[in-house]
């Protein structure tokens, strides 16, 4: 049986979403790497009771363990440690040398600012440095300390449930990162864990498929034989693409192996990924691998593909640049389009995506171009060019040869958010299948 845990999130800020969790997400792909089930993860305000009340209702859950984000600054919101001392039974003392270690960080600061009271930050340093009886403390990263904070004490003096183990940790996550690797490696946190089964996980993933052809899919594997029950199966949509996530114990690595062999053979031209690759990291490669450069004009994505593009590191081998070509002027003053054909055909029609990805390559000299014209809402649709109507070309191509071309027109389903972000996704698996030389069909 695998360890579980719970996390316990906390922060307002976080609570209200004005500062998005990256530490949840985070300490759960840890976790998972480290072989232990996540149950829970809750965020909570920085309110004593509320956190004492998560920390409660995961220990009445059963985790093993329980992990905590947050809430160990020197202000008066800070106070996980005492709200953990407390549920622990385990009363706080100051840990001098501990307290000499934070002043020593905070003297460091106070010389970039003279005029600090040194007084008061004394004091709220004692508070840092204050630690549950029989913790261990993870030293600072910042200036607050992390604990691992051992259960409760249970016997016959003291009666009651035993308790999971916590550790707590500081919220910037640059902190938290680097204290959890100190932590992991720690007597007091593998205690907790035992000897966890560590689970593989592979990712497949699909585009141009709806979720229930994989559910479809899952369904066949089942009539041939292959025991579904031994992985651990999650499908989800995201931005266009089905992510197929299994996890399983090593000795069910043959079960997964037919299971992956059967989608490839069902969903051989969706399937575009069998090792987790993302569309963005495969396009990078082959743009590499074959020593290309791109290129994009962009109407209704406004540079979101060129952003995209760009987010890899390196990206600067193969990545030209790009126009945001907004209006019609735009469009035949900076990727060269033929005002005639803006007027023949519309703005957004399959030939001036056409014109647009020529015009990219040629206005930049790059390999390969892209071009995006669509209605991303929620104004300006029409009974033939509905509102989501993307068109999108794809052009690769040397000197006077007739480029190698892919060009579409979809209509995408969503919001203005979904229409433009899908449309990346979209031209993403374009450019892919341009570079594979896969343009028939
Ligand atoms: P500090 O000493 O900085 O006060 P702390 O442990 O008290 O550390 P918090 O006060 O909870 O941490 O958070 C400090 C800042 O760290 C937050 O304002 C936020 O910018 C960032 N932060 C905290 N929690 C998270 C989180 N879950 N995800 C992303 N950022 C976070
Ligand atoms: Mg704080």
């Amino acid at each position: 049986m695998a360890a579980r845990a719970g996390i316990v999130v906390t922060g307002t800020e976080v609570l209200t979403g004005r500062v998005v969790d990256r530490n949840g997400p985070w300490l759960a792909e840890r976790l998972r790497e480290l072989g232990v089930d996540v149950a829970h993860n809750i965020i909570v305000g920085d309110r004593p009771d509320d956190v004492r009340d998560a920390l409660g209702w995961l220990a009445s859950a059963g985790v093993d363990l329980i992990i905590t984000s947050g809430g160990l600054g020197p202000t008066e919101d800070d106070l996980t440690a005492a709200v953990v001392g407390e549920f622990q039974q385990r009363p706080l003392a100051l840990d001098e040398d501990l307290e000499g270690r934070i002043w020593k960080i905070l003297e460091a600061l106070t010389i970039r600012w003279p005029d600090l009271d040194e007084e008061a930050i004394r004091r709220s340093n004692r508070k840092q440095a204050l630690v549950p009886a029989g913790a261990t403390v993870l030293e600072p990263v910042g200036t607050a300390p992390g604990l691992i904070v051992p259960p409760r004490e249970v016997g016959p003096p003291t009666p009651g449930r035993p308790t999971p183990t916590i550790v707590v940790l500081p919220g910037p996550p640059r902190e938290l990162q680097p204290m959890w690797r100190t932590a992991i490696e720690l007597d007091a946190f593998r205690a907790a864990i035992g000897g966890a089964t560590v689970y593989r996980q592979h990712m497949l993933r699909l585009f141009g498929i709806p979720e229930s052809e994989i559910a479809n899919t899952m369904l066949q594997a089942r009539a041939a034989g292959i025991d579904l029950d031994a992985l651990e199966i999650t499908t989800c949509l995201r931005r266009g693409e089905v992510e197929v996530v299994t996890r399983y114990e090593p000795p069910q690595q043959d079960v997964y192996d037919a299971f992956a062999a059967l989608v490839a053979e069902k969903h051989p031209r969706e399937l575009f990924s069998d090792d987790g690759t993302s569309v963005d990291e495969q396009v990078a490669g082959l743009l590499r691998a074959s020593e290309r450069t791109i290129a994009t004009a962009e109407s209704c994505t406004g540079g979101l593909l060129a952003g995209r593009l760009t987010d890899l590191a390196g990206s600067s081998d193969y990545v030209l640049g790009g126009v945001v070509v907004y209006s019609d002027a735009a469009k035949v003053a900076l990727a060269g389009v033929d005002e005639g054909l803006i007027e023949r055909t519309g703005a957004v029609s399959v030939e001036v995506a056409e014109a647009l990805a020529d015009g990219a390559r040629a206005a930049l000299g790059a390999d390969v171009g892209v071009g995006i014209t669509g209605i991303a809402g929620p104004g300006g649709g029409t009974e033939d060019k509905p509102v989501g109507t993307v068109c999108f070309s794809v052009s690769a191509g040397h000197g006077s040869h007739p480029p190698n071309r892919l060009t579409r027109r979809l209509v995408l389903p969503g919001g203005r958010f979904d229409v433009r972000d899908r449309s990346t996704t979209v031209a993403m698996h374009m450019i892919r299948r341009v570079l594979r030389g896969e343009t028939g069909g």
